[in-house]
Protein backbone atom coordinates (compact mmCIF):
# COMPACT_ATOMS: atom_id res chain seq x y z
CA UNK A 1 0.00 0.00 0.00
CA UNK A 2 1.44 3.32 -1.26
CA UNK A 3 -1.16 5.35 -0.68
CA UNK A 4 0.24 8.98 0.45
CA UNK A 5 -1.69 11.34 2.96
CA UNK A 6 0.06 14.73 3.29
CA UNK A 7 0.03 16.06 6.98
CA UNK A 8 0.89 19.72 6.25
CA UNK A 9 -1.39 22.18 6.48
CA UNK A 10 -2.76 23.82 3.35
CA UNK A 11 -2.17 20.61 1.27
CA UNK A 12 -4.67 18.81 2.75
CA UNK A 13 -7.61 17.49 0.51
CA UNK A 14 -10.46 16.16 3.21
CA UNK A 15 -12.27 14.42 0.23
CA UNK A 16 -8.96 12.61 -1.01
CA UNK A 17 -7.91 12.28 2.41
CA UNK A 18 -11.05 10.82 3.85
CA UNK A 19 -11.05 7.73 1.51
CA UNK A 20 -7.72 7.50 1.24
CA UNK A 21 -7.60 7.24 4.89
CA UNK A 22 -10.82 4.96 5.10
CA UNK A 23 -8.87 2.50 2.50
CA UNK A 24 -6.08 2.29 4.43
CA UNK A 25 -7.72 1.36 7.97
CA UNK A 26 -9.84 -1.07 6.19
CA UNK A 27 -6.44 -2.91 4.48
CA UNK A 28 -4.71 -2.60 8.41
CA UNK A 29 -7.72 -4.59 10.24
CA UNK A 30 -7.24 -7.00 7.44
CA UNK A 31 -4.02 -7.60 8.25
CA UNK A 32 -3.18 -10.25 10.92
CA UNK A 33 -2.76 -9.27 14.15
CA UNK A 34 1.18 -10.14 15.45
CA UNK A 35 2.03 -13.71 17.17
CA UNK A 36 3.34 -12.87 20.79
CA UNK A 37 5.50 -15.47 21.74
CA UNK A 38 7.62 -15.12 25.06
CA UNK A 39 11.61 -15.18 23.81
CA UNK A 40 11.71 -17.36 26.95
CA UNK A 41 10.04 -20.35 25.01
CA UNK A 42 12.62 -19.98 22.11
CA UNK A 43 15.63 -22.79 21.92
CA UNK A 44 18.75 -20.93 23.20
CA UNK A 45 21.48 -20.52 21.07
CA UNK A 46 24.85 -20.90 24.02
CA UNK A 47 28.35 -20.78 21.92
CA UNK A 48 29.24 -20.30 18.62
CA UNK A 49 32.31 -20.72 17.01
CA UNK A 50 34.06 -19.97 13.60
CA UNK A 51 37.18 -21.44 12.29
CA UNK A 52 39.40 -22.27 9.52
CA UNK A 53 40.02 -26.28 9.03
CA UNK A 54 41.90 -26.51 5.38
CA UNK A 55 40.18 -25.08 2.72
CA UNK A 56 36.81 -25.21 5.02
CA UNK A 57 35.25 -22.17 7.58
CA UNK A 58 33.12 -24.06 9.64
CA UNK A 59 30.45 -22.32 11.87
CA UNK A 60 29.28 -24.26 14.96
CA UNK A 61 26.69 -23.03 17.28
CA UNK A 62 25.17 -25.05 20.32
CA UNK A 63 21.81 -24.78 20.94
CA UNK A 64 18.89 -26.20 23.81
CA UNK A 65 17.25 -27.99 20.96
CA UNK A 66 17.71 -28.73 17.25
CA UNK A 67 15.93 -26.47 14.50
CA UNK A 68 15.49 -26.30 10.99
CA UNK A 69 17.89 -24.87 9.20
CA UNK A 70 17.95 -23.14 5.65
CA UNK A 71 21.15 -22.25 3.99
CA UNK A 72 21.50 -19.61 0.82
CA UNK A 73 24.17 -17.40 -0.43
CA UNK A 74 23.55 -13.53 -1.45
CA UNK A 75 25.91 -11.49 -3.68
CA UNK A 76 27.00 -8.07 -3.87
CA UNK A 77 27.93 -8.04 -0.82
CA UNK A 78 28.83 -11.77 -1.11
CA UNK A 79 26.99 -13.58 2.41
CA UNK A 80 25.80 -17.10 3.45
CA UNK A 81 22.43 -16.16 4.73
CA UNK A 82 21.43 -19.36 7.35
CA UNK A 83 17.46 -18.97 8.42
CA UNK A 84 16.51 -20.55 11.50
CA UNK A 85 13.33 -20.48 13.42
CA UNK A 86 13.20 -17.34 16.27
CA UNK A 87 16.20 -18.51 18.65
CA UNK A 88 16.70 -16.84 22.05
CA UNK A 89 20.60 -15.87 21.31
CA UNK A 90 22.60 -15.86 24.77
CA UNK A 91 26.14 -15.21 22.73
CA UNK A 92 28.36 -12.32 23.29
CA UNK A 93 27.10 -9.69 20.81
CA UNK A 94 30.74 -9.34 19.90
CA UNK A 95 31.33 -13.22 19.21
CA UNK A 96 31.13 -12.43 15.29
CA UNK A 97 33.45 -9.30 14.91
CA UNK A 98 36.12 -11.67 14.03
CA UNK A 99 36.09 -14.42 11.16
CA UNK A 100 37.98 -17.08 9.79
CA UNK A 101 39.86 -17.74 6.79
CA UNK A 102 37.32 -16.00 3.78
CA UNK A 103 34.77 -15.66 6.37
CA UNK A 104 35.69 -12.23 7.20
CA UNK A 105 32.83 -11.57 10.48
CA UNK A 106 29.17 -12.63 11.37
CA UNK A 107 25.65 -11.75 12.62
CA UNK A 108 22.79 -13.43 14.53
CA UNK A 109 20.10 -12.33 16.44
CA UNK A 110 16.36 -12.10 15.50
CA UNK A 111 15.07 -10.97 11.71
CA UNK A 112 11.48 -10.80 12.74
CA UNK A 113 9.37 -12.07 15.50
CA UNK A 114 9.18 -15.17 14.42
CA UNK A 115 12.72 -15.80 12.39
CA UNK A 116 16.23 -15.81 13.68
CA UNK A 117 19.29 -15.58 11.03
CA UNK A 118 23.16 -15.77 10.91
CA UNK A 119 24.58 -13.51 7.97
CA UNK A 120 28.16 -14.46 7.18
CA UNK A 121 29.81 -12.12 5.06
CA UNK A 122 32.52 -12.97 2.63
CA UNK A 123 35.93 -11.72 1.37
CA UNK A 124 36.32 -14.35 -1.17
CA UNK A 125 33.24 -16.36 -2.99
CA UNK A 126 32.18 -19.90 -1.12
CA UNK A 127 29.47 -22.19 -1.34
CA UNK A 128 27.72 -23.80 1.45
CA UNK A 129 28.81 -27.37 1.59
CA UNK A 130 27.44 -28.61 4.78
CA UNK A 131 24.65 -27.33 6.45
CA UNK A 132 23.14 -29.44 9.21
CA UNK A 133 21.40 -29.49 12.73
CA UNK A 134 22.32 -32.67 14.50
CA UNK A 135 20.77 -33.95 17.29
CA UNK A 136 22.87 -34.36 20.24
CA UNK A 137 22.52 -36.32 23.63
CA UNK A 138 20.22 -34.84 25.89
CA UNK A 139 18.01 -33.73 23.19
CA UNK A 140 20.24 -30.75 22.66
CA UNK A 141 20.72 -29.17 19.05
CA UNK A 142 24.19 -28.29 17.04
CA UNK A 143 24.61 -25.96 14.16
CA UNK A 144 27.34 -27.33 11.61
CA UNK A 145 27.69 -25.24 8.63
CA UNK A 146 30.84 -25.93 5.99
CA UNK A 147 31.80 -23.38 3.51
CA UNK A 148 34.13 -23.73 0.99
CA UNK A 149 35.83 -21.52 -1.43
CA UNK A 150 34.29 -21.54 -4.97
CA UNK A 151 34.71 -19.79 -8.45
CA UNK A 152 32.90 -16.00 -8.85
CA UNK A 153 30.64 -17.70 -11.83
CA UNK A 154 29.52 -20.82 -9.17
CA UNK A 155 28.95 -18.35 -6.54
CA UNK A 156 26.74 -15.86 -8.62
CA UNK A 157 24.77 -18.63 -9.77
CA UNK A 158 24.04 -20.45 -6.61
CA UNK A 159 22.97 -16.49 -5.77
CA UNK A 160 20.58 -16.15 -8.53
CA UNK A 161 19.00 -19.84 -7.91
CA UNK A 162 18.23 -19.45 -4.09
CA UNK A 163 17.16 -15.67 -2.89
CA UNK A 164 16.44 -15.78 0.74
CA UNK A 165 12.62 -15.29 1.16
CA UNK A 166 11.87 -11.58 1.74
CA UNK A 167 11.35 -10.39 5.56
CA UNK A 168 7.43 -10.50 6.03
CA UNK A 169 5.74 -7.20 6.82
CA UNK A 170 5.32 -6.38 10.36
CA UNK A 171 1.88 -5.29 11.45
CA UNK A 172 1.01 -1.60 11.42
CA UNK A 173 -0.74 0.32 13.92
CA UNK A 174 -3.39 2.25 11.92
CA UNK A 175 -4.93 5.59 14.14
CA UNK A 176 -8.01 4.44 15.60
CA UNK A 177 -11.28 6.83 14.53
CA UNK A 178 -11.81 9.33 17.29
CA UNK A 179 -8.10 9.61 18.53
CA UNK A 180 -7.89 12.91 18.79
CA UNK A 181 -3.93 13.10 20.50
CA UNK A 182 -0.70 13.90 18.75
CA UNK A 183 0.76 10.20 17.56
CA UNK A 184 4.57 10.20 18.24
CA UNK A 185 6.16 7.23 16.95
CA UNK A 186 9.72 6.41 18.71
CA UNK A 187 12.39 4.19 16.77
CA UNK A 188 14.73 2.35 18.68
CA UNK A 189 17.58 1.71 16.06
CA UNK A 190 18.88 -1.79 14.55
CA UNK A 191 17.84 -4.69 16.71
CA UNK A 192 17.93 -8.17 16.07
CA UNK A 193 20.46 -9.24 14.07
CA UNK A 194 21.71 -5.82 13.41
CA UNK A 195 23.29 -4.77 16.86
CA UNK A 196 24.51 -1.27 15.83
CA UNK A 197 27.79 -0.30 17.63
CA UNK A 198 29.16 -2.68 19.98
CA UNK A 199 31.74 -2.22 22.69
CA UNK A 200 32.57 -4.34 24.96
CA UNK A 201 29.71 -6.24 26.30
CA UNK A 202 27.13 -3.36 25.38
CA UNK A 203 25.28 -3.04 22.14
CA UNK A 204 23.28 -0.04 20.30
CA UNK A 205 20.33 -1.99 20.13
CA UNK A 206 20.06 -2.60 23.46
CA UNK A 207 20.96 0.78 24.90
CA UNK A 208 18.27 2.35 22.47
CA UNK A 209 15.69 0.07 22.90
CA UNK A 210 16.14 0.60 27.00
CA UNK A 211 15.78 4.91 25.87
CA UNK A 212 13.10 4.27 24.07
CA UNK A 213 11.05 2.19 25.80
CA UNK A 214 11.49 4.99 29.46
CA UNK A 215 10.57 7.65 26.72
CA UNK A 216 7.39 5.72 25.72
CA UNK A 217 6.71 4.98 28.97
CA UNK A 218 7.08 8.82 30.50
CA UNK A 219 5.07 10.92 27.43
CA UNK A 220 2.02 8.09 27.71
CA UNK A 221 2.07 8.86 31.41
CA UNK A 222 1.30 12.83 30.32
CA UNK A 223 -1.90 11.41 28.81
CA UNK A 224 -0.92 13.68 26.13
CA UNK A 225 0.23 11.55 23.63
CA UNK A 226 -0.58 8.73 21.56
CA UNK A 227 2.86 6.11 21.36
CA UNK A 228 3.95 3.87 18.42
CA UNK A 229 7.33 1.98 18.80
CA UNK A 230 8.74 0.69 15.85
CA UNK A 231 10.46 -1.61 17.74
CA UNK A 232 9.71 -3.09 21.16
CA UNK A 233 11.63 -5.66 21.31
CA UNK A 234 15.19 -7.37 20.44
CA UNK A 235 14.03 -7.86 16.59
CA UNK A 236 15.00 -6.35 13.26
CA UNK A 237 13.26 -4.32 11.40
CA UNK A 238 14.00 -2.57 8.06
CA UNK A 239 14.70 0.81 7.52
CA UNK A 240 11.59 1.21 4.85
CA UNK A 241 9.52 -0.46 7.27
CA UNK A 242 10.26 1.86 9.99
CA UNK A 243 9.12 4.47 7.83
CA UNK A 244 6.04 2.60 6.69
CA UNK A 245 5.00 2.12 10.16
CA UNK A 246 4.82 5.73 11.09
CA UNK A 247 3.00 6.89 8.13
CA UNK A 248 0.30 3.88 8.57
CA UNK A 249 0.51 5.03 11.87
CA UNK A 250 -0.47 8.36 10.90
CA UNK A 251 2.43 9.84 13.15
CA UNK A 252 2.76 13.64 13.51
CA UNK A 253 6.28 13.29 14.68
CA UNK A 254 9.35 10.84 14.22
CA UNK A 255 12.31 10.07 16.39
CA UNK A 256 14.63 7.66 15.73
CA UNK A 257 17.31 6.81 18.84
CA UNK A 258 20.85 5.96 17.91
CA UNK A 259 24.00 5.50 19.97
CA UNK A 260 26.54 4.99 17.76
CA UNK A 261 30.59 4.47 17.47
CA UNK A 262 31.66 6.65 14.31
CA UNK A 263 34.45 8.11 15.60
CA UNK A 264 38.19 6.47 15.84
CA UNK A 265 39.05 8.84 18.75
CA UNK A 266 37.65 7.83 22.58
CA UNK A 267 37.76 11.90 23.27
CA UNK A 268 34.97 12.39 20.96
CA UNK A 269 31.60 12.36 22.88
CA UNK A 270 27.98 14.30 23.82
CA UNK A 271 24.77 13.70 21.79
CA UNK A 272 23.93 15.09 18.61
CA UNK A 273 20.39 15.75 17.03
CA UNK A 274 20.30 15.09 13.07
CA UNK A 275 17.88 15.98 10.16
CA UNK A 276 17.51 14.61 6.98
CA UNK A 277 19.07 16.19 3.88
CA UNK A 278 20.27 15.57 0.91
CA UNK A 279 23.54 17.23 1.24
CA UNK A 280 25.01 16.27 4.62
CA UNK A 281 26.63 19.32 6.73
CA UNK A 282 29.72 17.62 7.07
CA UNK A 283 31.99 14.52 6.40
CA UNK A 284 31.20 13.32 9.27
CA UNK A 285 27.67 13.14 9.16
CA UNK A 286 27.60 11.86 5.86
CA UNK A 287 30.08 8.55 6.45
CA UNK A 288 27.40 8.03 10.01
CA UNK A 289 24.15 8.31 7.72
CA UNK A 290 25.90 6.04 5.03
CA UNK A 291 26.59 3.69 7.21
CA UNK A 292 23.05 3.88 9.05
CA UNK A 293 21.81 2.98 5.65
CA UNK A 294 23.76 -0.08 5.07
CA UNK A 295 21.85 -1.57 8.07
CA UNK A 296 19.19 -3.70 5.68
CA UNK A 297 21.90 -5.07 3.48
CA UNK A 298 24.22 -6.27 6.19
CA UNK A 299 21.22 -7.80 7.61
CA UNK A 300 21.04 -9.96 4.64
CA UNK A 301 17.97 -8.22 2.76
CA UNK A 302 18.22 -7.40 -0.89
CA UNK A 303 18.96 -3.77 -1.65
CA UNK A 304 16.29 -4.21 -4.53
CA UNK A 305 13.88 -4.05 -1.45
CA UNK A 306 13.87 -0.50 -1.20
CA UNK A 307 11.86 2.30 -0.02
CA UNK A 308 9.97 3.79 -2.81
CA UNK A 309 10.03 7.24 -3.35
CA UNK A 310 7.63 9.69 -3.35
CA UNK A 311 7.63 11.75 -6.43
CA UNK A 312 5.85 14.96 -7.34
CA UNK A 313 5.44 18.94 -6.53
CA UNK A 314 3.05 18.41 -4.05
CA UNK A 315 5.61 15.98 -2.47
CA UNK A 316 7.98 18.42 -2.83
CA UNK A 317 6.29 21.04 -0.97
CA UNK A 318 5.17 18.44 1.91
CA UNK A 319 8.81 17.34 1.92
CA UNK A 320 10.16 21.55 2.49
CA UNK A 321 7.29 21.94 4.89
CA UNK A 322 8.39 19.06 6.63
CA UNK A 323 12.26 19.70 6.84
CA UNK A 324 10.91 22.95 8.51
CA UNK A 325 9.11 21.45 11.42
CA UNK A 326 11.62 18.81 11.86
CA UNK A 327 14.53 21.77 11.94
CA UNK A 328 12.13 23.29 14.29
CA UNK A 329 11.93 20.42 16.40
CA UNK A 330 15.64 19.53 16.57
CA UNK A 331 16.69 23.06 17.65
CA UNK A 332 14.03 22.29 20.53
CA UNK A 333 15.53 18.77 21.14
CA UNK A 334 19.43 20.75 21.37
CA UNK A 335 18.20 23.74 23.40
CA UNK A 336 16.50 20.85 26.30
CA UNK A 337 19.11 18.27 25.45
CA UNK A 338 22.05 20.70 26.04
CA UNK A 339 20.27 21.94 29.76
CA UNK A 340 20.93 18.27 31.33
CA UNK A 341 23.06 16.13 29.19
CA UNK A 342 26.66 16.56 27.36
CA UNK A 343 26.51 17.63 24.13
CA UNK A 344 28.69 17.17 20.91
CA UNK A 345 30.53 20.51 19.81
CA UNK A 346 28.28 20.38 16.66
CA UNK A 347 25.16 19.55 18.00
CA UNK A 348 22.83 19.69 15.16
CA UNK A 349 23.58 18.38 11.98
CA UNK A 350 21.60 17.01 9.13
CA UNK A 351 22.41 13.90 6.16
CA UNK A 352 20.55 11.17 4.53
CA UNK A 353 19.83 9.16 6.80
CA UNK A 354 16.81 6.88 4.82
CA UNK A 355 14.80 6.52 8.21
CA UNK A 356 14.33 9.98 7.94
CA UNK A 357 12.81 10.28 4.52
CA UNK A 358 9.26 10.26 5.43
CA UNK A 359 8.13 13.32 3.43
CA UNK A 360 5.34 14.23 5.21
CA UNK A 361 6.33 13.48 8.92
CA UNK A 362 8.50 15.58 10.66
CA UNK A 363 11.71 13.30 11.59
CA UNK A 364 15.10 13.32 13.78
CA UNK A 365 17.72 11.12 14.72
CA UNK A 366 19.39 11.61 18.23
CA UNK A 367 22.60 10.58 18.77
CA UNK A 368 22.71 10.17 22.12
CA UNK A 369 26.39 9.70 22.52
CA UNK A 370 28.99 7.77 21.14
CA UNK A 371 30.16 4.10 22.28
CA UNK A 372 33.44 4.33 21.57
CA UNK A 373 33.68 7.23 24.03
CA UNK A 374 34.10 5.48 27.40
CA UNK A 375 32.54 8.07 29.31
CA UNK A 376 29.89 8.30 26.90
CA UNK A 377 29.26 3.60 26.85
CA UNK A 378 29.49 4.58 30.75
CA UNK A 379 26.30 6.99 30.72
CA UNK A 380 24.91 5.08 28.32
CA UNK A 381 24.07 2.39 30.66
CA UNK A 382 23.24 4.28 33.50
CA UNK A 383 19.73 4.83 34.62
CA UNK A 384 20.22 8.26 36.16
CA UNK A 385 21.67 9.88 33.04
CA UNK A 386 18.45 8.00 30.82
CA UNK A 387 15.93 9.39 33.26
CA UNK A 388 17.86 12.73 33.14
CA UNK A 389 18.07 12.57 29.05
CA UNK A 390 14.43 11.20 28.38
CA UNK A 391 12.91 13.88 30.37
CA UNK A 392 14.87 16.28 28.07
CA UNK A 393 13.29 14.89 25.13
CA UNK A 394 10.45 14.47 26.60
CA UNK A 395 10.17 18.12 27.27
CA UNK A 396 10.85 19.48 23.80
CA UNK A 397 8.51 17.17 22.30
CA UNK A 398 6.03 19.19 24.55
CA UNK A 399 7.12 22.21 23.91
CA UNK A 400 7.45 21.55 20.07
CA UNK A 401 3.62 20.84 20.11
CA UNK A 402 2.60 23.50 22.54
CA UNK A 403 3.82 25.76 20.12
CA UNK A 404 -0.20 25.19 18.43
CA UNK A 405 0.99 25.20 14.47
CA UNK A 406 3.22 22.42 14.08
CA UNK A 407 3.47 20.54 10.94
CA UNK A 408 -0.09 20.22 9.14
CA UNK A 409 -1.83 19.97 12.36
CA UNK A 410 -4.37 23.29 12.27
CA UNK A 411 -5.52 19.98 10.40
CA UNK A 412 -8.24 18.18 11.82
CA UNK A 413 -8.39 15.51 14.48
CA UNK A 414 -9.09 11.92 13.07
CA UNK A 415 -9.84 10.76 9.54
ZN1 LIG B 1 22.92 3.53 15.06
Amino acid sequence: MTAVLPRVAGLARPGLRSRLAAALVAALLAAPAPAQTPSSAFPVATDARIEQDGDLVRLTMALSRPVDLAASVVAGPDRVILDLPSVNFQVQPGAGRKGAGFVSAFRFGLFTADRARIVLYLSQPALVARSEMRTLRGGFGELVVELKRATRAQFESAAARAAPAPSPAPPAVAKPAGETRRTVVIDPGHGGIDPGAVVAAISEKSVVLAFGLLLKEQLEASGAYRLVMTRDEDRFVPLAERVRLAREAGADLFVSIHADSLTQSREVRGATVYTGSERATDAESATLAARENQADVLAGLDAAEDVQDVAGILMDLARRETRTFSSVFARNLVEKLGGSVKMHKVPLRSAGFRVLSAPDIPSVLIELGYMSSPKDAELLNSPVWRTQAVAAVRSAIDSYFARGAVAGKARESGP
